[in-house]
């Protein structure tokens, strides 16, 4: 080696900052001395395990898309491949005065097959009707860029609101008729794709769409988090944990972070700290970072008597509430149901409920409240009195970003206005998923490395 190696910061350690700094450590070897910061005592930002019933259970992110291949390939490449497992129960129900499983084929809440759809009965056969015109109806403009627009003038009222909204809505906390088409690739690939959105559903499902969509470590999310941080610093990151980055300069052919210089920086942090972090050096980016808008989520975990859930609940992952039904659940887990590992051994079912959403807010509701609300409402959606044995509430404040219509016009505005030697990434900007996470850190890094003239390409791991 030549020279001093160049000092890159990475600033935030959620899954977004860490596969940021792995790539960085990996891939620039001793050219490089990355520093990983987070203002919080622990790696892994949204994504935290804790024991709940005696069991390691997620009180955040539970799995990964396993289609979408970033996490698989990070989580391979960082051994935890013997640990990967997969939902048992794959099917889910919509809540709709009584729990009803979704149709088959779906992609992404589109229907493939108006005969399932109506075998369902998750909607009325007018709305089913409704559904079937998308078959004959003219190509619209995609102007408006809401996924709601879109399906409505599509499928109709009631697709909308029980299929797509309902699944979408609860990916991503969101109101999706304020929520960017193109930003979600999947939607948008139907949408451009042809002019029916079934027919197009059905052209572009793949015969990998019949494996498992989702995968997780069985002691779940924490330790991919922990084991990423593990290859990074094996890599030579370095980590500085409850150290809250305060300021941001950009200057002098590198970038003073709290006065300390390095040659570049990653910003990994959630999009409102990396616009006040950057207001003063790059007040554009931090203007268009400012503006990006989040909702938060309440994840109550509960632990209920094997014996309490009804048998419509059997081989059922979970269900989701959809809008028109909605009180302050969007979404019931039945986690022990889902994954072989989370079954305790006296017997009792482990479920996962959230509340809140982009326009419900429920960060005012005490824990006590919060609680009330999940046993009253869930009871009422089973017609079986829960009464849990264990509780257990997260709250996850500004969770999660809300891609308003043309978010990717502004995320190419604040890119643009970034100082060449600060790269922002993470799920503010090219998708909230942990995939796209991974995703997003990784490609900060490369681009990083490119800037700082340090070849760090490395083949792409083959996934399956
Ligand atoms: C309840 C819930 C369930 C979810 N479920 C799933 C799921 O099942 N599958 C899926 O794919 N995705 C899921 N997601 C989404 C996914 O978990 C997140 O989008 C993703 O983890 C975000 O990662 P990130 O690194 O971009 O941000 P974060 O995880 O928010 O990390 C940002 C980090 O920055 C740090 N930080 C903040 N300010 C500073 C500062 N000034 N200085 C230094 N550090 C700072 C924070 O402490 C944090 O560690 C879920 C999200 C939530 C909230």
């Amino acid at each position: 080696m030549s020279g001093s190696p160049s000092r890159i910061a990475v600033i935030g350690a959620g899954i977004t900052g860490l596969s940021a700094a792995h790539e960085a450590a990996v891939a620039g070897g001793d050219r490089v001395e990355v520093t990983l910061f987070d203002g919080s005592g622990r790696a892994g930002g949204l994504i935290k395990t804790s024991t709940f019933a005696g069991l390691r259970v997620d009180e955040g992110a539970d799995a990964f898309l396993r289609r979408v291949p970033e996490a698989l390939t990070l989580a391979r490449s960082v051994g935890l491949d013997e640990r990967l497992t997969s939902p048992t129960a794959g099917s889910a129900a919509v809540w709709v005065d009584g729990l009803r499983r979704l149709p088959e084929g779906l992609v992404l809440g589109v229907p493939t097959s108006t005969i399932s759809l109506a075998r369902s009965r998750l909607v009325s056969p007018v709305g089913a009707a409704r559904a079937l015109a998308d078959l004959v109806l003219p190509r619209r403009a995609l102007d408006h860029d809401s996924i709601g627009a879109w399906v409505r003038g599509r499928l109709g009222e009631e697709v909308h609101d029980r299929l797509t909204d309902a699944l979408v809505g609860s990916i991503y906390a969101a109101d999706t008729d304020r929520f960017s088409l193109a930003a979600v690739p999947q939607l948008d690939a139907l949408a451009r794709g042809g002019r029916s959105a079934i027919l197009t559903a059905l052209r572009q499902r793949r015969p990998s769409d019949s494996g498992p969509v989702f995968a997780a470590p069985s002691d779940g999310m924490g330790s991919l988090a922990d084991a990423v941080l593990t290859a990074a610093v094996a890599a030579g990151a370095m980590t500085r944990l409850e150290a809250p980055v305060e300021a941001v300069e950009a200057g002098g052919g590198g970038v003073l972070i709290d006065g300390e210089r390095f040659e570049a920086a990653i910003l990994a942090t959630p999009a409102r700290v990396s616009a006040r972090l950057l207001a003063s050096s790059a007040p554009a980016a931090a203007a268009g970072l400012g503006s990006i808008e989040t909702a938060g989520v309440v994840m109550v975990t509960l632990a209920i008597p094997g014996d309490s859930l009804p048998e419509a609940c059997s081989g059922l992952s979970g269900y989701l509430v959809p809008k028109s039904r909605q009180q302050r659940v969007t979404a019931v887990s039945f986690a022990s149901n889902k994954w072989s590992h989370l079954r305790p051994a006296d017997g009792s079912q482990i479920l996962r409920v959230s509340l809140g959403r982009d326009g419900m807010d429920v960060s005012d509701l005490d824990d006590g409240e919060v609680v009330d609300s999940v046993v009253s409402e869930v009871s009422d959606h089973l017609g079986a009195q829960l009464a849990p044995n264990e509780v257990r509430v997260t709250r996850w404040p500004s969770s999660f970003p809300q891609y308003r219509p043309h978010h990717g016009a502004l995320v190419a505005t604040i890119e643009r206005s970034l100082p060449a030697t600060i790269v922002a990434a993470g799920a503010s900007l090219h998708g909230i998923g942990v995939p796209a996470c991974v995703g997003s850190g990784r490609r900060a890094a490369q681009s990083v490395l490119s800037r700082l003239g340090i070849d760090g390409h490395r083949p792409e791991p083959v996934p399956d």
